[in-house]
């Protein structure tokens, strides 16, 4: 526990807070806020924004805003707010009735450039954006000034008024901060504040033809929202200057911005641009496919929002990059589905098993546990019939060496039933595939014990042919065959062709007829899976969520032998 008697270890942000409560800063607030771009779908990078601001402001009693920075219309649209609204209240934010759009403060922002321009603080320039880039130097050459730097602030007000107006057409002038072009820091070489874009937004319509830059409205939204630490990721930490600048020159209530480390995961990309390229380019199936980082597809994939919650602050909050392996997000997801999945049985490749010496017709109830880790979850019955399925898998005519499931004269237990033999395996006489296995069972084996204490060495999973669901599962892999996809001048051509592999014709027990949209199963020895919306009254789709090997838990082992 930390000083403030929460169980989420400490870090460098949280020491920050502490500090300023202990010196009674803001009046002993403290509220913060999430602020997307609403340019494209949240991805896991988000979420730990999210759990890191939400948790700050949850853990000192403060307010957490959720605001949508949209000041680029052409590239933003409600699709993305809508979605980002949802995915931040699924992971368990709650902004209560703090929810704010940038677009919103479009009026005052633009009152506070004309306040910088009659400051002298800020000029319209007539230089085209390639003069712009040219006249702005390099990290070891200073900037030049523009030929319009020194305009009177009454020239700058009345072109600044007409370009609102929208006399001037998109490209032509801009309103500039005016602050240094020798300085070191390329950001304070006079930035741009607001741009001309005859572009339709999607909250203020045509109401506007010049938008504000992000910087400018950033620190601004931060400051009218009384937001006390402004956290972000270390890409801004060279934009501080002028975030500071902006509130300073203006004279108004000033947060502090603190950066962080943006979380990097390996075998995939966080980055909205990417992100939107696969789905543009159709190499994933949308924003949601199952095997896409978003906030969407994780959650399609069967992840919980409490899962994600733990990745977040086991990887804690840093101020140096780093790449965490996709393995502990598993292994937090693993631990928590242990806990509450029920187990139930499902054969994904399935081979018919003929049980000889039980009778045609009889249908026996076995009993099997919901989940051994938890008693109260109960049990169910499973029929158990002369035909069932077992997995292809599960079965070698020529074993290898420690192969202990079934072959030819092997014994071996079907979980929650009877201990069954091998004894003849039928082939396709043309292609000599295999397509049935002959077996006997103990009838004395009921519940996976004989009287005579006989050793089996494999146990099975099986359903009855008779009674078994069909259905459609969908197993993942990694997007990306590269632990850093990004290595390579063009990401995409690291795309794990094999990510998806459909299997059309899997067997489940019967007690999933009921299986609902979202629900979340481990299927014995398989993993984790959880169902599809694409389901339909009549066939379920499946979506593995995880499998139950857990690389995160041999890491950490072979840590610790260090
Ligand atoms: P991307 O780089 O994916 O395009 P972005 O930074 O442009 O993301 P925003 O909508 O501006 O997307 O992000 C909202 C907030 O989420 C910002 O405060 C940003 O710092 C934070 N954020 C974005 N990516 C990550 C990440 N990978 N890890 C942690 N925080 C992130
Ligand atoms: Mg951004």
């Amino acid at each position: 526990m930390n000083a403030n008697g929460s169980t989420t270890p400490s870090d460098f942000i949280r020491e920050i807070i502490e500090e300023d409560l202990k010196n009674n800063k803001n009046s002993s607030r403290v509220h913060t806020r999430f602020p997307p771009e609403p340019n494209g779908y949240l991805h896991i990078g988000h979420a730990k924004s999210i759990c890191l601001n939400f948790g700050i402001a949850t853990q000192y009693k403060g307010k957490f805003n959720l605001r949508f920075d949209d000041t680029n219309p052409s590239k933003e649209s409600t699709e993305y707010v809508e979605s980002i609204i949802a995915d931040v209240r699924w992971l368990g934010a709650d902004w209560e009735d703090r929810l704010y759009y940038a677009s919103d403060y479009f009026e005052q922002l633009y009152d506070y450039a004309e306040q910088l321009i009659m400051k002298g603080k800020a000029y319209v320039d007539d230089l085209t954006p390639d003069e712009i880039k040219g006249y702005r130097g390099t990290l070891t050459e200073p900037g030049k000034e523009s030929p319009h730097r020194d305009r009177s602030a009454e020239e700058n007000l009345d072109l600044f008024r007409r370009m609102r107006a929208g006399e001037f057409p998109d490209g032509s002038r801009v309103l500039r901060a005016k602050i240094n072009m020798a300085a070191d820091n390329i950001n304070m070489r006079d930035p741009t504040v607001y741009r001309i874009k005859h572009a339709h937004h999607h909250r203020s319509g045509d109401t506007w033809c010049i938008y504000p830059m992000y910087d400018f409205t950033h620190c601004l939204s931060d400051s009218i929202e009384g937001i006390t630490h402004s956290i972000c990721t270390l890409e801004f930490e060279d934009h501080r200057p002028l975030y500071d600048w902006f509130l300073d020159e203006l004279g108004v209530y000033h947060p502090q911005q603190i950066e962080f480390a943006r979380l990097n995961l390996s075998y995939t990309v966080l980055s909205k641009r990417k992100l939107l390229q696969l789905v543009a380019e159709g190499h994933v199936r949308g924003w949601d496919d199952p095997r896409m980082p978003t906030v969407s597809g994780i959650r399609r994939r069967g992840y919980t929002p409490e899962a994600i919650r733990d990745f977040c602050t086991r990887i804690g909050v840093a101020k140096r990059e780093s790449v965490v392996d996709i393995a502990l997000l598993e292994h937090c997801l693993r631990e928590e589905l242990n806990l509450r999945a029920p187990r139930v049985m499902a054969v994904l490749r399935p081979l018919k098993v003929i049980i000889d010496n039980c009778p045609e017709g009889k249908v026996e109830q076995v009993e099997a546990v919901n989940n051994p880790e938890d008693p109260s979850m109960g049990t169910r019955l499973m029929p158990f019939t002369r035909e069932i399925f077992i997995d292809r898998d599960d079965f070698r005519e020529d074993p290898p060496k420690k192969f202990f499931r079934l072959s030819p004269g092997r014994e071996v237990r079907l979980k929650h039933a009877y201990y069954i033999t091998c004894d003849r395996v039928v082939k396709d006489e043309k292609t000599g595939e295999i397509i049935e296995l002959q077996c006997t069972y103990d009838p004395q084996s009921r519940g996976g014990g004989t009287p005579d204490n006989r050793q089996v060495k494999g146990t099975l999973q099986w359903v009855s042919a008779q009674h078994a669901i069909e259905a459609e599962i969908r197993l993942y892999d990694h997007l990306f065959t590269k632990e850093n996809p990004d290595e390579d001048a063009d990401f995409k051509a690291n795309l794990n062709p094999d990510s998806l592999e459909t299997l059309t014709s899997c067997k489940l027990e019967p007690s999933l007829a009921a299986a609902k949209v979202g629900d979340r199963f481990q299927f014995l020895r398989h993993g984790y899976f959880c169902v599809d919306p694409d389901s339909t009254a009549g066939r379920l789709v499946f979506n593995r969520t995880v499998s139950l090997r857990d690389s995160w838990a041999k890491i950490e082992r072979s840590m610790g032998r260090q």
